[in-house]
């Protein structure tokens, strides 16, 4: 598997139920996000956002249905070819313990120190070069970061990945106002040629995404775009 260059996605009657629960997480939710296409998920607090972004991420399988990148089912992918196709900013970030740098370099180990201090500038994250510069060791023994820094920490990883799909979950969820517009437009920036699906709380800023589509209980209730809703 090349890396692609766009990612179009297909999802089809895709149900799933977390392993010895009853209650479907996701039920027959169909949608197609053709490439380059910027979607925004919205839906109340455990509606299933998030497991079906995860399910993009091959993170478990559905028990019913299948999910297509470029025509082609996810299944048919390695680890490989699936992490060099998405970038990720997930609900919870993971911070290891670990420099600053290899904390930045799991996304995307040939980048040199430069991009790197680059890409955390872009985040407004500058200040953690204060002191040790990217050898400043985080997590646990170091320097633990607010939830805040954690998120934008997450977004200069994806920054950095330059997937061909990125998949944000709630990424500027804890900041200020003024750092989420500086975070949206930096997505804004970055995304243009790619394809997104963004889940979000709020309907702000979303003037220029392809297409709304609000979750409950698992399924798609409604979808179109800012102007329809
Ligand atoms: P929020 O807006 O609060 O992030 P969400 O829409 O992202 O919510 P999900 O995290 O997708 O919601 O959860 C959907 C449902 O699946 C919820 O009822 C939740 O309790 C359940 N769930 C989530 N993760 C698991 C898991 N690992 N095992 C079992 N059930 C889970
Ligand atoms: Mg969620």
């Amino acid at each position: 598997h090349a890396v692609p260059e766009h990612v179009a996605v297909d999802i089809n009657n895709l149900s799933f139920a977390y392993p010895d629960q009853s209650q479907m997480a996701l039920r027959d939710i169909s949608l197609s996000v053709g490439a380059g296409q910027h979607v925004a998920i919205l839906g109340r607090t455990g509606c299933g956002k998030s497991t079906l972004l995860q399910l993009l991420t091959r993170a478990w399988e559905p028990q019913q249905g299948e999910i297509c990148f470029n025509g082609e089912p996810l299944s048919q992918f390695d680890e490989t070819a699936l992490r060099a196709a998405t970038s990720v900013v997930s609900q919870r970030v993971h911070l290891f313990s670990a420099t600053l740098r290899d904390n930045l370099l799991l996304a995307a180990p040939q980048a040199s120190d430069e991009e790197l201090s680059h890409a955390l500038t872009r985040v407004g994250l500058e200040k953690l070069l204060e002191d040790a510069g990217l050898n400043s060791w985080l997590g646990e023994g170091g320097r633990q970061l607010s939830g805040g820094e954690l998120r934008r920490l997450a977004i200069a990883r994806a920054v950095l990945h330059d997937a061909p799909l990125f998949l944000l979950d709630e990424p500027t969820e804890g900041l200020d106002a003024e750092t989420e517009r500086q975070i949206l437009d930096l997505l804004a920036e970055v995304t243009k040629q790619k394809t997104v699906l963004m889940v979000t709380h709020r309907l702000r800023g979303l003037a220029h995404f392809d297409n709304i589509i609000v979750m409950d209980n698992g399924q798609i209730i409604e979808q179109g775009n800012h102007a329809d809703l």
